[in-house]
């Protein structure tokens, strides 16, 4: 086989994720409800000439041709065979009849979970969650390299080498730090002032002023747009076309604002992938967790920037018509970062989310790798809130019933958004070594930003592992101490702590 008859095929594979893409981003922005039948009739047809492909004769001859043959693969190509053979090794490893009883229990579990939220009661999930936790216990020997663990077997579908063995360090370093910190707050603490957060900014005035920063920051909107949606995402069609979507609240402008910047952070990433990869699985983030590190540098080391927001101030002001006006940019600044314990994750601030994250990953643990019972598992939850958080659940829509993803079957996705945190500090400080990113933030300029995530980060798309990715760009391994560093900085400052 010629290498180019294997990247034509990865081409048309492509082609046809890019279709989906499209009707994807369409069915969540724009698409009349009643069309969702059609909808999914065409997303299904696609979608299975897209499956069919890529578990198809073509793509099982180019593995066993290239693994004979590597020195025979251009740099794409051989970056492209890689990502190919790992997904059609997890695969094929699968018997059919198991795969198609999961993606049954899934879809099941997925109403199951959507009729116990509106009862608020987790005994009519439970045994839906039960049979997920089943299935994917049976799969996990299929899917098995050669993880030490259950759970390892899990997180590496969503970040590759990452490993319970490290993140057992990271979390503790990291929960111990972050309740250290609260301590300090609640002590010696002057709590900001943030009765003006709600009030009324048009959809309109928060538009002008978030599209004409995310541009600032380097998110080129002439590659891209912006909608609104329910659930926000980011889409990436292909390099000249990656979409935002966001909420708005006219009554709470920091949701749609940082909900943008965060959006915007995915698509400079995926603008910013080397051409040379494109049409081949390459050209997409290396993990969830390195995808969440460019959003949230953009949401959590941008935007709780004191420079950045000083800079911005005025002209959020102009966009407000008024509003704001009798409020100085210090009120302003640290209004915007006060920290609240809450029940929603989704809702959390800066500083308490990994927590909501670390609660998470010990509960997937204990399932996967110890010996709970489904039963026990709303009042662990409820524990362990209390514990880290101080804070109780009313009932299981505030607690355990809160988050999509188990009902989907995806254990193990949680630390992506907690490696997320800790890259993007990990990168601020080495970013520092080459630049003085706080005066940057203070210009009118900030493209020297931009050009070193773009320079470290996202040029390589998915050629790169995220552990390797981390370890070049920074000079060290994943290291927790620059998130608990810049936590301590942002939040002392806001609750004017000197120590
Ligand atoms: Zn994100």
């Amino acid at each position: 086989m010629q290498e180019q008859e294997f990247l034509q095929e990865l081409k048309e594979i492509d082609l046809l994720q890019q279709a989906l893409a499209i009707l994807e981003w369409d069915s969540q922005t724009g698409m009349p409800d009643s069309a969702s039948d059609y909808r999914s009739e065409v997303t299904s047809y696609l979608y299975g000439q897209y499956f069919e492909k890529k578990v198809g004769p073509k793509i099982s001859e180019a593995i066993t041709y290239f693994e004979a043959h590597p020195k025979e693969l251009s740099e794409v190509g051989a970056a492209a065979f890689q990502l190919v053979k790992e997904e059609y090794e997890l695969n094929h490893a699968v018997p059919n009849a198991l795969m198609t009883e999961y993606s049954r229990a899934t879809s099941k579990a997925h109403s199951a979970w959507q009729n116990a939220r509106e009862n608020k009661d987790f005994s009519l999930f439970r045994e839906a969650l039960a049979e997920n936790i089943r299935l994917t216990k049976a799969l996990i020997p299929y899917w098995r390299k050669d993880e030490k663990t259950a759970y390892d077997v899990l997180l590496n579908q969503y970040e590759p080498n990452m490993t319970t063995e490290i993140l057992d360090q990271v979390f503790a370093k990291v929960r111990e730090g972050i309740l250290d910190i609260r301590q300090t707050l609640l002590e010696k603490g002057t709590e900001p002032r943030v009765d003006f957060l709600s009030r009324k900014m048009t959809e309109a005035q928060q538009r002008k002023f978030i599209v004409k920063v995310i541009q600032e920051l380097g998110y080129d909107m002439e590659r891209g747009r912006l909608d609104n949606t329910i659930h926000p995402f980011a889409t990436g069609i292909n390099h000249r076309d990656v979409r935002l979507t966001t909420r708005w609240n006219e009554h709470d402008f920091s949701m749609g604002i940082f909900g943008v910047i965060h959006e915007a952070g995915h698509g400079m990433y995926e603008q910013n992938i080397d051409e040379k990869f494109e049409y081949t699985p390459a050209h997409e983030g290396a993990s969830m967790g390195i995808h969440e590190s460019q959003s949230l540098f953009n949401e959590i080391i941008v935007g709780s920037n004191r420079d950045f927001w000083q800079k911005q101030y005025p002209y959020f002001q102009e966009c407000a018509e008024g509003t704001f006006d009798d409020i100085t940019f210090d009120e302003f600044y640290k209004a915007l970062k006060r920290t609240r314990a809450s029940l929603i994750r989704i809702e959390a601030d800066s500083l308490t989310y990994v927590l909501h994250i670390i609660i998470r990953y010990e509960i997937e643990k204990m399932i996967f790798n110890g010996d709970v019972t489904v039963d026990e598992l709303p009042q662990i939850w409820n524990e362990k809130y209390e514990e880290y958080l101080g804070v109780h659940p009313e009932n299981d829509l505030e607690g355990i019933l809160q988050d999509v993803h188990w009902s989907g079957g995806s254990f193990g996705y949680f630390p992506s958004y907690a490696l997320g945190y800790m890259y993007a500090a990990q990168l601020y400080h080495a970013m520092q070594k080459d630049l003085d990113v706080n005066a940057v933030l203070a210009s009118d300029d900030y493209s020297a930003i931009k050009n070193w995530l773009t320079t470290h980060i996202h040029r390589y798309g998915a050629s790169k592992k995220p552990n390797q990715l981390i370890l070049e760009a920074t000079g060290e391994p994943l290291n927790p101490t620059y998130l608990l560093d810049y936590l301590r900085t942002i939040y002392f400052d806001v609750y004017q702590i000197n120590e």
